[in-house]
């Protein structure tokens, strides 16, 4: 399933530039930008595509503002494409993230609510900013809405998360039931604001703690009393103090993983002076740094190749998400017999694995505790379980990449994984398969939306869903249609005008392909397929990786977009095409669309 319950609307990527209409202390530590300019509002871009107006629907929209160096210019941002927007990646460490926090389309206008701090290119941007001056941004690029089939709200989050806090206090319609934690620097940082939901808001006053330090919201979490049905968690702040949050409210509470999103706002860094305050500016590191200009040493290459060559960075790395380690760090079990006790690993075992993260930077440790480094902080986050963790058996699958060297020589997939197919072995195993239906579901997150709009669906009358969360996918599209879920291996389809194939051919021979296509385009007249292709495998190593493991797992090449055009015309296809869907990343941002 989606990560978040919540429904997810997906945007094209629109560079705008606007200007500072008005500066603002909300306040003492919160400053308002309201920005306006032509740009927010429908018509042509330079480049002479269509520019959708700006909107922002979701309580925690986010902009990606493009920062200009203190009394400095940016370079050239970057190239404007239909629905997304090409980088300069020169650019790219001047982005800074804010969320709207409020949107007047009459007034064509929208502010941001800027948290000051000393060190931040952005706070600094913002505390000098006067009206006229300009400033580039991207977004939202997505929407969530609130989850209205839960029960409950629970919102916790530091001074950052406020302005979304805030804006859903104001959003929530009447009758929402819930309860919002905010720390706030000083007392006097506390708002009004007006809501109809039912909730308690609750403040907590920092005073001399530095900022993203101590437990308060945690501690504060813990208070709250959860009443009876279901529940929806949102949480934003120092990503290393909402750690434990995470935790407790997936691991303690059991809440479902799609009603709980704790998401880190900004990161203490590691070597923060008393005050939150980075040992550096940061602005300085955001000059880009130059090209080295000598040449590379033999010594450098070799460096290079022993960087390249390491197992122990992957292996450890998994292994430390599967157990769970840094959670735990974060939620205070910080000692080794903690840690035993916790992951249920002895002492005598774990202590090499705790030494091993500790080299890799993944753990810090001080006398008879540890505790958990930005990089080690990362590994709380739910995206790194579900990619990381050896129990999900979609990611141990995959280790079956190290047998490459045999199944490239033997043929066939790996020998560890026995000697049914990888469509036998899903087929046979609930579990596995629904990890790969997961998978899939995740992927088409960011594309769904848009899949309705596609001619080929939009204009049928009846339609035929098959492959990985097919489920999904049909009840997506539907809109009061019928949709077949024919299923992969059904000997024949009913009639449709258009079917849709997710991630159906990865794994299946020539000859099965064509079965499936023909079954098809025989009873329907068009076909939209979303599959893996090996095309970026060359100039991309996570593409790259996933063709070799595709491979390893399956024993089949991961096929490229030619050679499933191939197979399509084979099967009938009079006309194939391929279309970008959103913004055109991942693995499902290109769909095929053939007619027969
Ligand atoms: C989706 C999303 C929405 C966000 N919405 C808001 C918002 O509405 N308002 C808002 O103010 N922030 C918001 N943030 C957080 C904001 O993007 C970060 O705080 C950002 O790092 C600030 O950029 P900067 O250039 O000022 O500081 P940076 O140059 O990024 O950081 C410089 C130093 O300051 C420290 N630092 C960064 N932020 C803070 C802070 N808040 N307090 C103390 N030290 C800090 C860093 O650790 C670093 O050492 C949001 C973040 C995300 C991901």
């Amino acid at each position: 399933m989606p990560r978040s319950s919540r429904p997810l609307q997906i945007f094209p990527i629109v560079m705008r530039h606007v200007e500072v209409a008005g500066v603002e202390d909300v306040t003492a530590n919160m400053r308002r930008i309201t920005l306006t300019g032509e740009d927010l509002t429908e018509g042509v871009m330079g480049e002479g595509y269509h520019r959708p107006a700006f909107r922002s629907e979701g309580f925690d929209d986010h902009v990606k503002l493009v920062v200009p160096p203190a009394g400095g210019e940016l370079p050239r941002v970057g190239t404007q494409e239909e629905t997304r927007f090409a980088w300069n990646p020169e650019v790219l460490g001047n982005t800074r993230d804010y969320t709207v926090r409020s949107w007047d389309p009459a007034a064509n206008t929208f502010s941001i609510d800027v948290v000051r701090h000393d060190h931040g290119l952005a706070a600094s941007w913002a505390f000098a900013a006067r009206p006229g001056d300009r400033i580039h941004f991207a977004g939202p690029k997505s929407c969530a809405r609130i989850n209205t089939d839960a029960d409950f709200h629970l919102l916790a989050g530091d001074e950052t998360a406020l302005p979304a806090i805030a804006r859903w206090l104001e959003e929530a319609p009447e009758g929402t039931r819930g309860h919002v934690v905010v720390e706030v620097p000083t007392a006097e940082d506390r708002q009004q604001v007006g809501t109809r939901a039912d909730v308690r808001v609750e403040w907590l006053v920092r005073g001399d703690a530095p900022a993203g330090t101590g437990t308060r919201l945690f501690d504060a979490v813990r208070r709250v009393e959860l009443p009876e049905g279901r529940v929806y968690a949102w949480v934003a702040g120092e990503a290393m103090t909402i750690a434990p949050i995470r935790r407790y409210l997936r691991d303690e509470r059991a809440l479902p993983k799609e009603d709980v999103e704790v998401t880190g706002y900004w990161r203490r860094p590691k070597t923060a002076t008393g005050d939150g305050r980075a040992p550096r500016d940061n602005a300085e590191s955001l000059t880009p740094v130059a090209a080295d200009e000598g040449e590379e040493t033999s010594a450098d290459l070799l460096a290079q190749l022993h960087e390249m060559t390491e197992l122990a960075p992957p292996v450890i790395t998994r292994v430390a998400v599967t157990l769970g380690v840094n959670p735990a760090v974060a939620y205070g079990v910080t000692t080794l017999d903690g840690l035993a006790a916790d992951t249920g690993v002895p002492a005598a075992r774990l202590a090499p694995l705790l030494d091993g993260m500790t080299a890799l930077g993944l753990l810090e440790r001080d006398g008879a505790h540890f505790r958990n480094t930005p990089l080690g902080a990362v590994l709380c986050e739910d995206s790194a379980h579900d990619d990381l963790s050896l129990d999900n058996p979609a990611n141990r699958e995959a280790l079956a990449f190290v047998d490459l060297a045999d199944v490239l020589r033997a043929g066939g997939h790996a020998a560890r994984l026995g000697e049914r197919t990888w469509r036998e072995r899903r087929a046979d195993d609930a579990v596995l398969d629904a990890a790969h239906q997961d998978r899939a579901a995740e992927e088409l997150a960011y594309v769904l939306d848009l899949l309705p709009d596609l001619p080929a669906v939009r204009d049928a009358r009846t339609l035929a869903v098959a492959g990985d969360g097919a489920a999904h996918v049909a009840e997506k599209i539907a809109r009061g249609r019928t949709v077949h879920l024919p299923g992969t291996d059904a000997a024949a389809w009913p009639a449709h005008d258009c079917a849709v194939l997710v991630a159906a051919l990865e794994g299946r021979t020539d000859d099965e392909c064509h079965d499936l296509l023909r079954k098809a385009l025989t009873s329907g007249s068009s076909l939209v397929l979303f599959e893996r292709t090996s095309d970026k495998a060359a100039v991309d190593d996570h593409a790259a990786e996933h063709a070799l493991t595709s491979l390893a797992v399956t024993g089949l090449p991961l096929r490229s977009s030619t050679g499933i055009d191939h197979l399509l015309r084979e099967a009938g296809a009079r006309t194939v095409e391929r279309t970008m869907l959103g913004w055109g990343f991942g693995h499902f941002g290109t769909v095929t669309v053939a007619h027969v």
